[in-house]
């Protein structure tokens, strides 16, 4: 039996620590936060417990499904036949099917087509390898041509990425777009998932069996040091003082490791300091009235700053009409200005756009809001990002490392933080 301390309780952490459990190991998960869930953590949203950050789920989130089942909560998967919007210039247009694209007037029809024929060919690739090494500005320009490019991507690539925003890997974009399309039923209705209950219901189950096989929790408790000696892990240091163990694994951001292992060797932390991450500052609003039909819109327009609103509540339906949550993310490099803004500010500038996208709003509408910061919320992945990762199973004999960034090519998920906490347990394990 070996001793492990896991870093972070995230989908990924908890997972990792199911399957370690599941090989008779002893395994404690420090958490610095006050709860679990990491990105996915919820909140006390003014009586109505909700994620930090919006979550929706696709029909090819196989591991998710499998995990759901295993945990006897599939009963909790909803599905929603979502709606689509485009906020371009000034004007909400309907987005998503053949008729939206065909009727969209900023597009000319040989335009449409390529875009059509994009995201189809898009849909159908299996291996990202070639694309790895692609910019996913020429990938598409090349696909659409540069009007429909600075139609239909440029304005979310500036707002999402900032300086990044020409130098991001077309394997990374292209998965995107093939896990949406593939989340249809027919050409004609996208469908996502949701929990009912939210994440939380997942990771509370989850939480309850890595309890019922053994293993400790342990909130509000960084990991301030992983200690070493001759190149072999032999603790972990806390506010609390030192615990040995046998092995760590860091589910945190990378971004963090540096740091947190000074054991490991200068050129594998320079690696891992290469990877860019930029954080997000995530506006929500309850309001007592819908801003529009859409789960998702996206939005390119001059006088806003946000890539898009995700009216949840459209995919959720929660606690039924009267109770409607859009969620406003501002991806930011810290170097951005608004990030020094406060949380009031932010929120009073979301406000500020919703009479542009919904003329009848009226402020009264508003009946709580909030927003939320995550340090280490995306991953930039420039071209060839696949030979910049660096290897999970580290110099330092004992510790092992992964986050968001090891989906590679895929998104962001939850689904992809239990696929990536499986490996992890597999690699550690040995
Ligand atoms: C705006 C936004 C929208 C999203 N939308 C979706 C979506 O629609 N669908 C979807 O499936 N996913 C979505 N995600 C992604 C999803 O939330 C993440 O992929 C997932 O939560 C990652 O889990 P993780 O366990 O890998 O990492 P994290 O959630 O990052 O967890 C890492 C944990 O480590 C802890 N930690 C860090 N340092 C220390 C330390 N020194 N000591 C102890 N603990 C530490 C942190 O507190 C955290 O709890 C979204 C995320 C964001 C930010």
């Amino acid at each position: 039996m070996t001793n492990f301390a896991i870093i972070g309780s995230g989908p990924m952490g908890l997972m990792a620590a199911l399957e370690l459990l599941k090989q008779g190991h002893k395994v404690d998960i420090y958490e610095r936060d006050d709860r679990i869930g990491g990105m996915s953590a919820d909140f006390d949203f003014d009586g109505l417990r909700i994620e930090r950050y919006y979550h929706f789920i696709c029909k090819t989130d196989y591991p998710l499904f499998k995990l759901l089942d295993e945990m006897k909560l599939s009963d909790r998967l909803h599905w929603t036949d979502t709606k689509m919007g485009y906020y371009y210039e000034g004007k909400l247009h309907k987005w998503g099917t053949p008729f939206a694209l065909l009727g969209f007037p900023h597009l000319g029809l040989i335009d449409k087509v390529r875009y059509a024929l994009h995201v189809m060919h898009t849909k159908g690739i299996k291996d990202w390898a070639a694309l790895d090494k692609e910019n996913a500005r020429d990938w598409i320009t090349r696909w659409i041509g540069p009007k429909a490019y600075k139609v239909m991507w440029e304005k979310a690539f500036a707002l999402k990425f900032f300086e990044y925003q020409n130098k991001l890997s077309a394997s990374w974009i292209g998965t995107r777009i093939k896990r949406v399309a593939l989340s249809r039923r027919n050409l004609f209705n996208e469908s996502m998932g949701y929990l009912d209950g939210g994440s939380a219901v997942l990771l509370e189950r989850m939480a309850a069996e890595v309890k019922r096989l053994g293993g400790n929790i342990l909130l509000g408790q960084p990991i301030d040091e992983v200690t070493s000696e001759g190149g072999k892990v032999t603790g972990i240091r806390t506010p609390g003082g030192h615990t040995a163990c046998d092995k760590v694994v860091s589910t945190a951001p990378i971004q963090y490791v540096p740091r947190l292992v000074p054991g490991l060797p200068q050129a594998f932390a320079d690696q891992v300091a290469a990877i860019e991450n930029i954080p997000v500052a995530c506006v929500i609003l309850k309001l007592s009235q819908p801003v529009s039909e859409n789960f998702w819109m996206n939005i390119s327009d001059d006088r806003i700053a946000i890539p898009g609103l995700i009216e949840y509540s459209n995919l959720n339906p929660g606690r039924g009409p009267g109770e409607h949550i859009v969620y406003a993310p501002y991806y930011m490099p810290k170097t951005h200005p608004k990030w020094q803004w406060t949380n009031q500010q932010l929120i009073d500038e979301v406000i500020s756009y919703l009479p542009m996208i919904n003329p009848a709003f009226k402020p009264e509408w508003i009946r709580a809001t909030h927003c939320h910061r995550y340090e280490f919320a995306q991953t930039i992945c420039p071209p060839g990002f696949q030979d910049m990762l660096p290897p999970m199973k580290t110099p330092l004999e004992g510790f092992y490392m992964a986050d968001t960034a090891y989906y590679y090519p895929e998104d962001r998920s939850i689904n992809e933080s239990l696929a990536v906490g499986t490996r992890l347990a597999e690699m550690a394990s040995v």
